[in-house]
């Protein structure tokens, strides 16, 4: 017996689009989903080489998908070739989902935005300064959520000057009447020992790449330390910073997030919360 969105063929096909593809953990998360509710779908990784994301999309709805998650390097793509985008994909300049709609067409969606602010529900941080680390793509959603939270004096420090001027001006409605700081790394450590929270959207702490330079021996006691790198899900940083008796929350928190909110499109369900115990130690095995 199936649940969901029973408008729609079965089964209820979606999928990430990448390259490299291979060591997404969406899978994962949607099938054990789809598993606990009954539900005859499923979610599947499609290697989509650079440049071929025009020709992916005119198979989609024929193939019977609701939809697509997109990850590196195709955001930008499925911003530019959907029909339609939601209020928040605009104003983020940024597509991860893209939501096969009955007619045929395609919407642009965002969740990494949803996704990012599922663990700081109740979070006030009106009248805080607030330090976002890294100026890309992700950086765009990390930065809307934390003025949706009631941000207003918010630090962006990141390597390019370039990278920061593009990101804000993509954004640039996002931020009405907020005052933001436009830095490199030498002022990283005084931005984020002012700050409530410090979010790391740059690929430093991953696996294969150089540590982020950032010590938090200088950081205030009720500091916030979000690093939403998956792999690993506990970054140095993070790691230093839970030593500290600081509040932490990691990529996997972010990610799960953001499958929720393209779950409940793709699937026509509400993931299950009574599993996400469960669901995390899968994640981090
Ligand atoms: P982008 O490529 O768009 O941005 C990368 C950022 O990292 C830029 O700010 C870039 O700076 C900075 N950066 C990269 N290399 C270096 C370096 N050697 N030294 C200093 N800065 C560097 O990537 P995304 O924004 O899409 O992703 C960023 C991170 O967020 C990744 O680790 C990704 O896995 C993670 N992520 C996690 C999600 C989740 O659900 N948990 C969702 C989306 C992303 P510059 O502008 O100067 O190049």
């Amino acid at each position: 017996m199936s649940a969901g969105r029973q408008d729609r063929p079965l089964p209820l096909l979606a999928g990430l689009i990448g390259w490299p593809v291979a060591q997404s953990k969406s899978p994962l998360i949607h099938e054990f989903w789809l598993k606990r509710l009954g539900i005859d779908g499923h979610y599947v990784r499609l290697p989509v080489r650079p440049g071929e994301v025009a020709r992916a999309f005119k198979g989609m709805a024929a193939l019977g998908f609701t939809g697509l998650q997109a990850t590196m390097p195709h955001k930008r793509a499925c911003f530019d070739l959907v029909d339609h985008h939601t209020p928040a994909a605009k104003a983020l300049g940024a597509v991860n989902t893209v939501i096969v709609e009955d007619d045929g067409t395609l919407t642009g969606e965002n969740t990494d935005l949803p996704g990012f602010l599922e663990p700081l529900a109740n979070l006030d941080l009106s009248g805080e300064q607030v330090t976002v680390l890294g100026a890309g793509g992700a950086a765009a959603a990390v930065i809307a959520g934390l003025v949706g939270l009631g941000a207003r004096r918010i630090a962006v420090v990141n390597r390019s000057p370039e990278g920061t001027a593009r990101l804000l001006e993509d954004i640039a409605a996002t931020l009405t009447g907020c005052d933001i700081i436009e830095a490199g790394w030498s002022q990283a450590e005084a931005l984020a020992a002012g700050s409530r929270l410090i979010a790391n959207a740059t690929s430093l702490g991953m696996a294969g790449m150089p540590p982020l330079p950032l010590e938090v021996g200088s950081l205030r006691d009720d500091a916030i330390v979000y690093d939403i790198i998956t792999h690993p899900h506990q970054t140095p940083l993070l790691r230093a910073a839970a030593a500290r008796g600081l509040r932490t929350h990691d990529g996997l928190e972010m990610l799960v997030g953001q499958a929720r909110e393209a779950f409940r499109r793709f699937y026509g369900a509400e993931p299950p919360k009574d599993g996400d115990a469960e669901l995390r130690v899968l994640l981090t095995a």
